[in-house]
Order: C-alpha cells, then sequence, then structure tokens
C-alpha cells in the first residue's frame, strides 16, 4: 500500500493586525506593529473610562454630608 497521505498541515490561522489588518509581527502580536499596538490600547483605555463614567450619580457619603465649618468652637488640638 502506498496510500501516502498529504502531510497535516498546521493549521495555523495567520495574525492580522486588528487595527490596520496587515500581518501581525511575532514581536507585536496580535499587532504588526507597536504603534498599532498602541492605537489600539488607546481604544481600550478611551471605553474603559466611559464605561467607568457611565457611573449612577455620585450618592455615597458614608461620612455624612456634614463636613467641617459646623457649629460649636473647636479648638485645635495640636
Ligand atoms: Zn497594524
Amino acid at each position: 500500500m502506498t496510500d501516502r497521505s498529504p502531510p497535516l498541515r498546521a493549521v495555523r490561522i495567520e495574525p492580522k493586525c486588528p487595527t490596520c489588518g496587515k500581518p501581525a509581527d511575532p514581536k507585536y502580536k496580535p499587532f504588526c506593529r507597536k504603534r498599532c499596538a498602541d492605537i489600539d490600547l488607546g481604544r481600550w483605555l478611551k471605553e474603559g473610562y466611559r464605561v467607568e463614567t457611565a457611573e449612577a450619580p455620585g450618592e455615597e457619603d458614608p461620612d455624612g454630608p456634614s463636613s467641617g465649618g459646623g457649629s460649636g468652637a473647636s479648638g485645635q488640638r495640636g
């Protein structure tokens, strides 16, 4: 039997730079260069920031609304 099946080639999906779509460089995987990585990172940071600020209107005052400038004489202690 001389049935030589073709060598199984490792299915390798070439990663592409998510920023520009160019073949990624193993050095900057999955980006093609540092610049693209920075751009993508910047996007992430921006989005993350936006999500953070999307919180409900601050209504958390564990210390109480009253603070400083109260009534009554209070001498300063050193
Ligand atoms: Zn790129």
